[in-house]
């Protein structure tokens, strides 16, 4: 039975990595998705059907069996409501609960030996348990409770009902919980086997305000990085679970988990030319600047009628869209795809600028336009975009702010000063869709809407959109 139920992990294991690579592209993400989750329904029911402890099955089978189902109706019911901008909020949300499952096999452990041993022997809990297995109990425990506090900070902030929340000396302030987590861990080995419980619950304690503490002052522009870090976290105290329990899916798993969010970490931070550092003290996109906007007070900015907008758009040779949070969150991929379309059989050529952290998640862009059946030969790349707005006629905004805000390049004294954006301003013309001046996800004025090649053209993404095509048919 042990040997089948090893194969049951290793395929398991070999699919979350194929699942992983195919991830890495629009074209096989579904089919990756599919193969990784299968890989995990075989290593779920190989648990359950042919683990053994000294010739013991799990048992537990109606407990287990309510647990899926009402897991599969809510995940299912949610997964299929979630609006594809509230997308990052779903992400944190279940990433919380895979550290708070992390942390909770880890704790379940705990208790198993400290119900063992405070019956039979008397010494300390070093005694007891080998420093592997204690390291690996605390440290799901520790990190698995971070990763749960703080994704359910992170997931309150993205869905506006947190805010973020500064005060004088709060590094010193998270620093010293931190000490006091790693203190308390010290203390629980040291402690005689009949008391173990108080320190290790009170460092339990300490590791989920660390949690809460660590990314409450955080902006909301760097919740992605922060999400990431929080899902490499969850991969880590899903793999000590995986030590504890000898389980070799579990750990290959936890391991895939944590070495993918942070390489995505390190590459986020690189994207926006900044130190993880920086984003976990920065708190960039936290309030707006006060002085921000009283700048840009006395200049002014154009707008443009939407038949001057289409007439603009229909005599281009090359016309590049930067689709934006926006575009999705007016639903107006499929009438932007309409558009090209529309203006490609003028013989005009389009394609699409894709900035990495555009929208609300990583890839958001490329999922709403694969969404709408956009090819994904017209989506460029950041850097490849730079390349062609110097031979651009005409850039269409859609819903775009921050990504293409050149304070990012000129202003250092701006919060997102160092993140590297898309240079719209080399374009011949920028006409920008958005209902209002307001400022974008980071809370700051954008000094292209005053550039004077920029032409405002305000209203929802998806009524502009529509009212375009029209004019587009009397050009
Ligand atoms: P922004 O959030 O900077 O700006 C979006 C703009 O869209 C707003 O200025 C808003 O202006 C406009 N808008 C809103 N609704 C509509 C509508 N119905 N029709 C037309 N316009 C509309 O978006 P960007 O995509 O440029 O930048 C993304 C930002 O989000 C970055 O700061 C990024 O760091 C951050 N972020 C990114 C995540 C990711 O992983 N991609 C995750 C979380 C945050 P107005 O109100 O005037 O219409």
């Amino acid at each position: 039975m042990s040997g089948i139920l090893s194969i049951c992990y290793l395929i398991a294991s070999v699919t979350f990595i194929l699942g992983l690579k195919m991830l890495s592209s629009p074209l096989t993400a579904r089919r990756g998705n599919l193969i990784a989750a299968a890989g995990m329904i075989i290593a779920i029911f190989g648990t359950i059907f042919l683990y053994e402890d000294a010739g013991k099955k799990l048992g537990n089978y109606p407990w287990i069996f309510s647990a899926i189902v009402i897991g599969i109706i809510i995940g299912t019911l949610t997964a299929k409501k979630v609006k594809m901008t509230a997308m990052p909020e779903l992400v944190s949300f279940f990433n919380g609960m895979g550290g708070a499952c992390a942390s909770l096999i880890s704790i379940v452990e705990f208790d198993y030996l400290f119900r063992a041993y405070r019956l039979l022997a008397s010494g300390n809990f070093s005694d007891m348990v080998s420093f592997g297995h204690f390291l690996a109990i605390m440290a799901g425990t520790i990190i698995g409770s971070i990763s749960f506090a703080g994704s359910m900070i992170a997931w309150g902030k993205l869905n506006g009902k947190i805010k973020d929340i500064e005060f004088k000396g709060q590094h010193l302030f998270n620093l010293i919980i931190f000490a006091l987590v790693l203190t308390g861990a010290v203390i629980t080995y040291n402690t005689n086997v009949r008391g173990v419980n108080i320190p290790f619950f009170l460092t339990l304690a300490l590791a989920l305000s660390y949690g809460v503490l660590f990314v409450l002052p955080i902006g909301g522009a760097d919740m992605p990085v922060v999400i990431s870090l929080l899902n490499s976290f969850t991969g880590v105290a899903a793999a000590c679970g995986g030590f504890l329990y000898n389980n070799k899916a579990m750990l290959t798993g936890g391991i895939l988990v944590g070495a993918a969010g942070t390489l995505l970490t390190v590459l986020m931070c690189r994207a926006m030319n900044r130190s993880l550092r920086n984003v976990l003290i920065g708190s960039f996109g936290s309030v707006a600047k006060a002085g921000a906007s009283v700048r840009r007070e006395k200049e002014t900015y154009k707008e443009i009628s939407l038949s001057d907008a289409a007439m603009v758009m229909a005599y281009a040779k090359k016309v590049l869209i930067v689709p934006g949070y926006g575009l999705a969150v007016a639903q107006a991929q499929h009438t932007c795809h309409e558009l090209e379309k529309v203006l490609e059989e003028k013989g005009v050529q389009v394609k699409y600028a894709i900035h990495p952290v555009a929208g609300r998640m990583p890839g958001h862009m490329n999922v709403l336009l694969a969404e709408a059946d956009v090819s994904y030969e017209k989506l460029l790349e950041m850097d490849d975009a730079n390349e062609e707005f110097k031979t651009t006629d005409a850039v269409l905004i859609l819903g775009a702010n921050d990504v293409v805000n050149p304070a990012a390049k000129n202003d250092p004294s701006s919060p997102i000063y160092g993140m590297p954006v898309l240079d719209v301003e080399l374009a011949k013309t920028i006409i920008v869709n958005k209902r209002s001046m307001n400022p974008g996800y980071a809370g700051i004025e954008n000094e292209l809407f005053f550039h004077p090649k920029t032409y405002m053209l305000f209203g929802d993404a998806k009524k502009v959109l529509q009212n375009l095509l029209l004019e587009l048919k009397n050009v």
